[in-house]
């Protein structure tokens, strides 16, 4: 019997021939001409204003708590239910996260209860859409209206998923999307930053190279480059960007298979949920999601810490998920929790995720399926 890895990440079989072409070019640093039209593709696909390639979705991230200006002290509405980043871009800004509880359904941040931990330094409500799918972005962005605040969506895991026919990522003022090879559509490391607020275009694109305007320099718009702001070196190199045009082409192939493989368990696995066993993603009415992820939960932490012990010895990799930012302990030095958490506390107990990766055998999911109903009844 062999074993199921967690994940396997998916070469499409142009990645080598692009590098060697970006090669042939002549051009390795950044922004050259695969990288053009990485960022074309993303604009195509998601219809932000701007999009431009990053090293990574944390890279993107950083970017973004630069063009909301945070300044120390300021604060940062999200969830806690979330990857390190998330928090991490704007406390290197000296902001301070305000984690917020997570919706019992789709884990994604409660915009009920946004409104009350709003204060006079709050600057940006940052949801993430965790597994791809997306979080209440009409009511996030009615509250950030209300309460002039930025939205800067962490859309990592959501390349390809919408809410109303919108992109996720294209929603909010800013959006950070994720290369990374655990993501859909991999460049090894990568990201992008999504600009919709065309106020923040020209800033981005200096904090991006160095903080010089070198962009505008090769557009022609100025006849020498200089240091003009503060910024860093957030572009990837044209290796990377080759690699991820070849994902990019067939970024729908790639959705497609991820999704028959969501649904082969969705299907495999109601019987449990029926039975009450343990329970399955729910994906809203009004979402499109990309088969980000395929997670179950069970009744507690006992029942999970079984369960990966019995798919370790039937050769099958599950994993858990985040250790909630607000009882990490970075989270507890430099961010804070105002409100309930249980949701939170709750879904990092009791949710484990399950093997889901382009390459996987048509066998591969169906033995997942009967290990954990033998699992059920045991
Ligand atoms: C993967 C991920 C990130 C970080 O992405 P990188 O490209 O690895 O920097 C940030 N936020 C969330 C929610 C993620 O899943």
């Amino acid at each position: 019997m062999s074993r199921v890895s967690f994940n396997k990440p998916h070469l499409t079989g142009k990645e080598l021939h692009y590098i060697s072409e970006a090669h042939a070019l002549g051009q390795l640093s950044g922004d050259g001409p695969f990288t053009k039209r990485c960022n074309a593709w993303l604009e195509q696909h998601t219809g932000c204003r701007e999009a431009l390639l990053t090293h990574s979705c944390t890279a993107a991230l950083e970017m973004a708590a630069i063009l909301a200006d945070i300044q120390p002290g300021d604060e940062i509405i999200m969830p806690s239910y979330t990857f390190s980043s998330t928090a991490n871009a704007f406390v290197l800004r000296g902001g301070v996260p305000v984690f917020i509880d997570i919706r019992p359904d789709t884990l994604n941040i409660d915009e009920t209860k946004i409104e009350a931990a709003i204060t006079s330094r709050t600057k940006a409500i940052v949801p993430v859409h965790y597994a791809g799918v997306s979080c209440e972005m009409d009511a996030i962005m009615a509250i950030a209206d209300k309460h002039d605040l930025l939205v800067i969506e962490d859309a990592a895991q959501g390349v390809g998923s919408e809410y109303k026919g919108k992109p996720l990522g294209s929603i909010g003022h800013l959006g950070c999307l994720s290369f990374h090879e655990t993501k859909n559509i991999i460049a090894g490391e990568g990201g992008a930053l999504l600009i919709n607020d065309a106020r923040f275009i020209e800033r981005a694109e200096v904090i991006r190279e160095k903080g010089t305007n070198r962009s505008r320099f090769f557009r022609g718009e100025i006849d020498k480059y200089t240091w003009v702001d503060i910024g860093s070196s957030y572009l990837p190199g044209e290796i990377v960007a080759a690699f991820l045009w070849a994902q990019m082409e067939d970024a729908k192939g790639i959705t497609d298979r991820r999704l028959a493989i969501w649904e082969t368990y969705h299907s495999g696995l109601s019987g449990l949920e029926h039975d009450g066993a343990l329970r399955l993603p729910f994906i809203p009415a009004d979402c499109t999601h990309n088969a980000h992820m395929f997670y179950v939960l069970f009744a507690d932490l006992d029942e999970r810490t079984r369960a990966i012990e019995f798919l370790k010895r039937h050769e099958i990799t599950a994993v858990f998920h985040y250790i909630p930012l607000h009882s990490a302990p970075a989270g507890v030095r430099f961010g804070r929790a105002p409100g309930d958490m249980s949701v939170t506390n709750d879904a990092s107990d009791r949710l484990l995720r399950l093997p889901l990766y382009y390459d996987m055998s048509e066998a591969d999911p169906r033995r997942v399926i009967e290990t954990l109903v033998t699992f059920s009844r045991s």
